[in-house]
């Protein structure tokens, strides 16, 4: 049980007590107020990340509605009288700075009543259930041969139902199928990990845009339970002085006019998004043939995932197949934990401490039963060493990418567990940037060399066109001049032949190009999609959009910012931004948007600490920031370690500032570290004359 340790009137009394007999100062009371308030904000965090834990473990448990209502009751409770104490004391100019920040910290955020808490859980759980069992049984209507792929058994589930764009999905009754006994079904495909898998590996354009819209047949059902929940954040959020829920998540951020900061951000990067983009259409044409249109929106089922935010599984209609590192994975057998070890070391070799003992015991690694909910989390448990990884997670390295990143969201947590309570925390687009920045050290040449995924002939290859581009003829003997296939706009599958860039395309084509390349397919397309989340959430909440028109208005943003449109017309039926899994979270996006840039500042800052071995402003212009090899550099941990240690104690900006030398987010480090791959796609566009822009 928490004490309800302050009361309103109590607290007045007391301090008058302290005043009297047992303190000398007025300050000391007030000192002791806060050390209660930090010590009891680690403990309802305990409490909450105890609950939260159990409900992605065992979201059935029985117990649990009423452990976490009377938590909830509580910590409501608790909070609005400590902050109606604290902000008393701040009127009355009583509190030093470090006191009004975490009386800041304390007291911002939408203020609920115990009713409204309680309707925000269920909603909140209704909206990650209906996520959660987003799931298609495929029917065994036909003598499906055995050890048929998944796709395979979809095409012809598709061929059977006499081509799958003639008819409506809904009424084929595939919703149905997934309550059909599981006899009658071949296989499932159920939550995000399975759809998206598919919509990795299938080229074939009918299973992709089956997948797709199957993803999002039960999203349409949030439509309603979201509209409530936003109401009652609106209402507790105007309670603490917001006009609405959004203004609070802006607020959070600690940067002022964030939408149109954040919109000159990505006019900053969008150049480079448009090149790719523009080049990723001209050969998504030549393998899918019109449907693709030569300079409009790009079909967003044909993207290679399932929010067309990650691009990289395109690499291989732009270059040949040359550096597999999942394959490469595999053949080394390496298994979820080999990963995780890996990415502790990495951590370890900057001088940062090792995952604790109740991380290896505790984390869940890999899939123990269906019921789990496994979007990757790092978890603070506010206990001694208690700090948790949940992850479902395969050997892909798309997969060990992800370790990194929560296991950097594990790093801030250490380094800040000795602060006071209201400080254990960050600014959200930082705590999201330290994993990333780290995965630019782990995607250098020179380590995936070290874990022997590249070997000797390509860790060298730079700028000599050697075995690779040997490999490139060979894969690619039958090639011939893109330009003329596009020209002649060859439309059957078997007659349209792989154009790839090759050196007699562009140049030298090496191992550092193809990695940059899949990094940036991978990477620039989140900016404008992160971008899109919580713009299209913020009109949403402030009521700026036409409740009629809540999906085309959708459709209208993600065209307009990403360059990409739904593979039909979606009409209302629908709400798409629900295939999200942050939506149906409830969670901020926009962190993930600054983090696309603060992680490349924060690389850059780590690479010219590791290469000058102390913090020099001045880097060589020609710095090749791919090429650079953070590990073991103990001045490189040093820095993050300083950084991550100050949580929330003071401002962002400040802690940039003391820590990197930048006080603002800008598209710099990125633009510089894709340099070499913006020269790479300009002779590309040049050569081809590949349209750009939509
Ligand atoms: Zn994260």
């Amino acid at each position: 049980m928490i004490t309800l340790y302050l009361r309103k009137t109590d607290i007045r009394f007391l301090l008058i007590l302290f005043l009297s007999f047992k303190f000398h100062s007025c300050e000391d009371a007030i000192n002791t107020l806060f050390e209660q308030i930090n010590e009891a904000t680690v403990k309802f965090n305990r409490l909450g990340a105890e609950i939260a834990w159990q409900y992605s473990v065992d979201p059935n448990d029985a117990g649990l509605t009423r452990r976490s209502a009377d938590y909830q009751l509580e910590r409501i409770v608790w909070q609005q009288r400590s902050c109606e104490v604290v902000e008393g004391l701040h009127e009355q100019g009583a509190l030093n700075v470090t006191q009004q920040r975490q009386a800041h910290l304390l007291c911002r955020g939408p203020k609920f009543t115990y009713e409204e808490a309680r309707a925000m859980s269920n909603l909140y759980d209704g909206l990650l259930t209906i996520y959660s069992n987003a799931a298609v049984c495929v029917p065994n209507i036909s003598n499906v041969a055995d050890g048929l792929s998944h796709e395979a058994v979809i095409k012809q589930y598709l061929v059977k139902l006499n081509r799958f764009a003639k008819v409506d999905g809904r009424n084929v009754s595939l919703k149905t199928d997934k309550n059909a006994p599981k006899r009658e079904a071949i296989f499932c495909i159920k939550g995000e990990e399975e759809f998206d898998k598919l919509m990795k590996t299938s080229k074939d354009p009918e299973v992709l845009e089956f997948v797709w819209k199957i993803w999002r047949e039960d999203t349409r059902y949030m439509r309603a339970p979201f509209r409530e929940l936003v109401n009652v954040q609106n209402e507790a959020a105007r309670r603490n002085g917001y006009t609405n829920i959004g203004e609070f998540w802006r607020d959070e951020l600690e940067i002022d006019d964030l939408r149109t900061f954040c919109r000159r951000l990505y006019q900053s990067v969008k150049p480079l998004y448009e090149l790719v983009h523009g080049v990723v259409r001209f050969y998504l044409r030549q393998r899918y043939g019109d449907v693709v249109s030569a300079r409009g929106p790009i079909p967003a089922h044909l993207l290679g995932n399932l929010w067309s935010y990650n691009w990289e599984p395109l690499a291989e209609f732009i270059i040949p197949k040359t550096i597999d590192l999942d394959d490469r994975m595999k053949s080394l057998n390496w298994t979820v934990i080999d990963m995780v070890k890996r990415a502790d070391d990495f951590y370890i070799s900057l001088g940062l401490p090792a995952m604790t003992e109740t991380f290896w015991s505790k984390s869940l690694m890999t899939r123990v039963n269906d019921n789990e909910r496994c979007h990757g989390t790092a978890a603070d448990m506010f206990k001694d060493g208690d700090f948790r990884l949940l992850y479902c997670s395969g050997t892909s390295f798309e997969d060990f990418s992800v370790l990194h990143h929560e296991m950097g969201h594990i790093q801030y947590y250490m380094a800040y567990q000795h602060r006071p309570g209201l400080f254990r925390q960050a600014n959200t687009a930082l705590h999201e940037s330290v994993g990333d920045a780290i995965m630019y050290g782990v995607r250098t040449p020179q380590h995936l060399h070290r874990i022997r995924l590249l070997n000797d002939t390509e860790l060298f290859d730079v700028n000599n066109n050697n075995k690779i581009n040997k490999n490139v003829r060979k894969t690619t003997v039958k090639m011939v001049n893109a330009h003329r296939i596009y020209k002649n706009n060859i439309e059957s599958d078997t007659n349209r032949i792989a154009a790839f860039i090759d050196d007699s395309d562009v140049g030298d084509i090496s191992t550092d190009d193809i990695l940059i390349l899949k990094q940036a397919l991978n990477k620039l397309p989140q900016i404008p999609f992160s971008l899109l989340i919580d713009e299209y959430r913020w009109r949403y909440f402030e009521g700026s959009l036409d409740e009629n028109s809540l999906n085309r208005h959708f459709w209208d943003m993600v065209r307009e910012l990403q360059g990409v449109v739904p593979p039909e017309r979606r009409g209302e039926e629908y709400f798409d931004v629900g295939a999200v899994f942050h939506v149906a979270d409830n969670t901020p996006y926009i962190r993930y948007f600054l983090s696309s840039f603060l992680q490349h500042q924060l690389f850059e800052s780590l690479c010219r600490a590791s290469v000058r071995g102390r913090r020099p402003r001045w880097m060589p212009a020609k710095w090749d920031l791919l090429r650079c090899d953070i590990y073991g550099s103990k001045v490189a941990g040093k820095i993050l370690k300083d950084l991550m240690s100050r949580g929330s104690s003071q401002p962002w900006r400040q802690i940039l500032e003391e820590t990197i030398g930048e006080s603002n987010i800008s598209a710099t480090s990125l633009n510089t570290y894709y340099r070499p791959l913006y020269k790479l796609l300009t002779r590309l566009v040049q050569k081809y004359s590949i349209p750009i822009g939509w």
